[in-house]
């Protein structure tokens, strides 16, 4: 009855919410304004206390990461006054959108964790409204926490989910019979990621027959799974059919959180034995957890290219996107779960944030013209989203592009359409052009003494194994006098141009989030060819430019058919917590 109660509430919050969207959008900046009147950042630009839109988007620029830099710099090396927010930075929250190949520095508020707490709590009662019964049993989720740092002045940075599972909110949730989940706290925060994803599928196997639903934050990471138990359930069978836990598990609180429910069962192990150890894992998801209503998982944006291989192992189970949410602000969430992954729209909550728009043909120059309120959007428009956050962040460009389709009430519903700038991204790095070109450059370095050069390349991620990794095709040019450089070479290259790249990817292939970087050399003569279908099919010759990256197939095909020959990395980039920017 209670729980009822408290879904029937929710629903009426976003209702009432989405019915006033511009009037809470006023009251969120005016409130926002109010609180950080006498910051710093407000008072450089003469906001002199109001409140109002007009005087705010008169004199507060718009601005990106870059433009901050300096006071978060500041903030970073522990200085505490009020210089973007009047309440203190509790700690930073690192996006996987990076600046200078370092992570970016959100700094972030204590209240703010109610407000992501909020966003969460109102995805059950939407849920719930198209899916019964999902409090008859539990959810399997691979959640992970990854490392964190103290900046100079002693504050943590680490990443939004981090600080989410690693606070009260989540470690001493009240119990709800929508959220019981089969992973155990300490697994979730267990650092070490073999040992935490190793618990966490022992535990969905032990709770196979209750598991109702199955997810993980973005698709990459649920496919991770399913190739962990590719990996290891002879281990996972094994301890299931002992009752003792594989001595691998070091972690004191993990083993202690197992300790109940690891109990012999023979029958079980056998089952899992039977079904893992056959060649064809097609519909391996339900199969192994029969009861599974659907996948939770993001698959729009860069996971999209992940959803055929997610219906290969789930046979077809419906994929939900429950929300869309960043470390600068959780924005808001999809009012249809169920519908198919290209119909997926977000509404944003009003109460989130102040949200403006750049239409997006005005988002490449300067921007000059007015921005579009969150009421005013228009269907059928594409925006670049810019937001204004109760942590002090002022007219910030997120670097998203979406599309208005429809509204639910006067909320507008939005397609993540992409992140401008982001060309390749495996889980949740993002590599944008440029940096992709000083890999290049750097790796074409060690073909120089060859007298070798790369005439032209391109990119693409595959996905095809799990992990994915970054592809790029290359076509050479060796100057007279010079030789085409040995195998050794390429290989090293692969390296080279990974060491280059920012420092998501690079923890990303530390843990093995991301496959080796693989090289693929074209005979030349490659890029005219696809200047010429690129032109066959209507570009412009004067104004073409070979892409910088891939995903149409049939280009795809082309190039792959001129591969002369493929190299992969054949170590790891460095990577460490500590960050090259700060001392
Ligand atoms: P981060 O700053 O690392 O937290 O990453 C946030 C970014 O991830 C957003 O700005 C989006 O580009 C992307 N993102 C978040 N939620 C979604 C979603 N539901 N669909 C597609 N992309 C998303």
């Amino acid at each position: 009855m209670a729980v009822s109660n408290n879904h029937k509430e929710k629903l009426e919050f976003i209702e009432e919410t989405t019915k006033n969207t511009d009037q809470v959008q006023a009251k969120v900046l005016s409130e926002i304004l109010s609180r950080n009147a006498e910051t710093e950042y407000l008072k450089r630009y003469n906001m002199e206390g109001a409140t109002d839109r007009e005087t705010f988007k008169v004199r507060i620029p718009i601005v990106a990461y870059e433009d901050l830099k300096p006071d978060i710099q500041r903030i970073a090396e522990g200085d505490k006054s009020p210089i973007l927010a009047a309440d203190p930075i509790s700690e930073f929250l690192t996006s996987s959108g990076t600046s200078a190949g370092e992570r970016k520095l959100m700094p972030t508020i204590e209240a703010e964790l109610d407000r992501r707490q909020l966003l969460y709590s109102l995805l059950m009662p939407v849920m719930n409204l198209y899916v019964p019964d999902l409090d008859k049993g539990k959810g399997l989720y691979f959640y992970f926490i990854k490392s964190e740092t103290k900046t100079p002045g002693g504050l943590v940075a680490r990443p939004v989910l981090t600080s989410y599972y690693k606070s009260n909110h989540f470690k001493h949730r009240p119990f709800d019979p929508y959220n019981v989940i089969t992973s155990p706290t300490a697994a979730i925060l267990c650092t070490d990621s073999f040992q935490s994803m190793y618990v966490q599928m022992l535990c969905g196997l032990i709770y196979r027959a209750e598991v109702l639903r199955i997810g993980a934050v973005f698709a990459s990471g649920l496919l991770r799974a399913i190739r962990f138990l590719q990996l290891h359930w002879r281990d996972l069978a094994r301890d299931i059919e002992t009752g003792t836990l594989n001595k691998e598990i070091t972690d004191a609180s993990v083993r202690e959180s197992v300790k109940d429910v690891l109990i012999p069962n023979p029958d079980l192990a056998k089952f899992i034995s039977d079904e893992c150890s056959v060649e064809n894992w097609a519909g391996i998801i339900t199969r192994i957890w029969p009861h599974t209503k659907y996948l939770d998982v993001i698959v729009t944006g860069a996971m999209a290219q992940y959803i055929p291989t997610l219906e290969y192992y789930s046979g077809g189970l419906p994929m939900t996107c429950t929300m869309y949410a960043s470390s600068e602000c959780y924005f808001g969430l999809n009012l249809k779960p169920m519908c198919k992954p290209e119909e997926v729209t977000y509404t944003i909550m009003p109460n989130m944030c102040y949200c403006e728009f750049i239409p997006i043909e005005e988002s490449y120059g300067k921007v000059t013209g007015s921005l579009v309120d969150l009421a005013d959007v228009e269907v059928g428009k594409e925006y670049e989203l810019v937001i204004t956050t109760y942590s002090g962040l002022c007219r910030y460009r997120v670097g998203d592009v979406l599309l208005v389709t429809s509204f639910h009430n006067a909320a507008p519903q939005f397609r993540f359409i992409r992140r401008k700038n982001c060309l390749l991204s495996i889980d949740s790095d993002k590599t944008d052009e440029s940096e992709l070109q000083k890999g290049v450059e750097r790796a074409a370095e060690l073909i120089k003494s060859y007298g070798a050069g790369i005439v032209e390349y391109t990119s693409r991620t595959d996905t095809t194994a799990i992990p994915g990794h970054y592809v790029i095709y290359w076509e050479l040019l060796v100057k007279e006098g010079g030789r085409w450089p040995e195998k050794e070479v390429f290989d090293k290259c692969c390296l080279e141009m990974e060491e280059e790249l920012n420092s998501v990817y690079r923890q990303g292939r530390a843990s093995d989030i991301i496959g080796p970087l693989e090289i693929r050399v074209l005979r030349s003569g490659a890029f005219e060819e696809l200047m010429d279908y690129a032109i066959s099919r209507g570009a412009s010759i004067n104004q073409y430019k070979a892409p910088r990256c891939v995903s149409f197939p049939p280009i795809i095909e082309l190039l792959d058919s001129r591969v002369v020959s493929t190299h992969f990395s054949q170590g790891k980039p460095q990577w460490s917590p500590r960050r090259k920017d700060m001392k």
